[in-house]
């Protein structure tokens, strides 16, 4: 299989049909735009597991996502898109770079849930934008293509906020990408994994996400593996 890109946590292989590649979930953590970095065995497995499932739910809700198929333990064969390059995050409690950058208490409930855009580009730092941002960089066509992505951006988290609370967790916030498909359809694509959330136990409060590794705080692949046992439960 040819390779076409190599990321912090993934690899994506070129098929023999042109509009699909498989993707594969690599082992590799890395934290604060790769200054941390680390590798733990199985945790690519896992995190196939848990985004398969989530996509596969969310496909059902009616929201068009890149996923064909989960082909074996680490890899999915999906839709080949046009990633925009924006990473949208939605918050529904206070954590991270907006505890850090507003000064609001980690934990503290948000009154409505919230949409930032962040620039995919490492080399800034994927800073935050607005939409003016995102025009004069031409990182979509039109306006409404970010209206899109915050309707998206809302469906997503409110569909998974229900999902993951009735296996006892909360979703504190997360971020997703949408790439565009041979029609010009803008899809979700990349992955929605406990490396791309934060997810809190609801009777504990325990962090069940990246955060573990991020601030050496617990075993990420316990967590994350009840985290795929729980959402294995969902009904
Ligand atoms: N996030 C991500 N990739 C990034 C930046 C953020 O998956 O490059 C996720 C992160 O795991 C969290 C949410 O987006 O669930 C919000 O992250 P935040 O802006 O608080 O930044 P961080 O604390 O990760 O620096």
């Amino acid at each position: 299989m040819k390779l076409l890109y190599e990321g912090k946590a993934k690899r994506i292989y070129e098929t023999e049909n042109p509009n699909e590649v498989i993707c594969e979930f690599k082992d590799a953590l890395t934290a604060f735009n790769g200054e941390k970095a680390d590798s733990e065995a199985g945790k690519g497995a896992l995190n196939c597991a848990i985004t398969t499932l989530i996509f596969e739910a969310l496909e059902k809700e009616g929201i068009p996502t890149h996923l064909i198929k989960k082909i074996d333990e680490t890899k999915q064969l999906v839709k080949k898109v046009k990633i925009i390059p924006i990473e949208v995050v939605v918050r529904n409690i206070a954590a991270g770079s907006l505890s850090k950058r507003l000064g609001l208490k980690e934990g503290e409930k948000l009154p409505f849930s919230i949409i930032e855009f962040y620039y995919k580009n490492d080399e800034l730092n994927d800073p935050l934008i607005n939409d003016d941002h995102a025009m004069i960089l031409n990182l979509v066509e039109d306006r409404k293509e970010l209206d899109i992505l915050r309707e998206y951006g809302r469906k997503v988290n409110n569909f998974l906020k229900e999902f993951f609370d009735k296996v006892g967790l909360i979703l504190v916030d997360f971020k997703i990408e949408f790439g565009k498909d041979k029609e010009g359809n803008i899809i979700l694509a990349d992955e929605i994994t406990p490396d791309s959330c934060r997810l809190w136990d609801k009777k504990t409060g325990k962090k069940m996400d990246k955060d573990l590794f991020r601030f050496d705080l617990g075993d990420i692949k316990e967590a994350y593996k009840e985290v795929l046992n729980r959402l294995k439960e969902v009904k």
